[in-house]
């Protein structure tokens, strides 16, 4: 599986729990799983300085969402609202889904 011992997905919502932004939460926009790194929505935002174009010829600063090391995010679990860890499981269809290990609640859409 692409998303490796990441146990992340795109669009779920996560919990930082330590760093500068411990306490936020948001969506997860991007992921990287060979680097271990996510990036969620309104989340650490890195200030880029941009060269001088025709467009905006004196150049300037531009504000970005910056990654963050997946270490660093909890899963938030939509059932039970609290930040998790996942284990696997199939289901009688075979599926692989995630299921919470705080309430047992199957995480992904079936
Ligand atoms: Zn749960």
């Amino acid at each position: 599986m692409a998303q490796g011992k990441v146990g992340l997905k795109k669009g779920d919502n996560v919990l930082v729990i330590s760093g500068e932004d411990k306490g936020k939460s948001g969506k997860i926009v991007d992921i990287f799983p060979k680097k271990s790194q996510v990036i969620v929505e309104g989340v650490r935002f890195i200030k880029k300085h941009m060269k001088p174009t025709q467009k905006s010829p004196q150049g300037g600063i531009v504000t970005q969402e910056s990654v963050i090391n997946v270490s660093n995010v909890r899963l938030l679990c939509n059932k039970c609202n609290k930040p998790t860890t996942i284990r696997r499981e199939r289901t009688k269809e075979g599926k692989s889904v995630r299921v919470c290990k705080k309430c047992g609640e199957i995480i992904d859409r079936v």
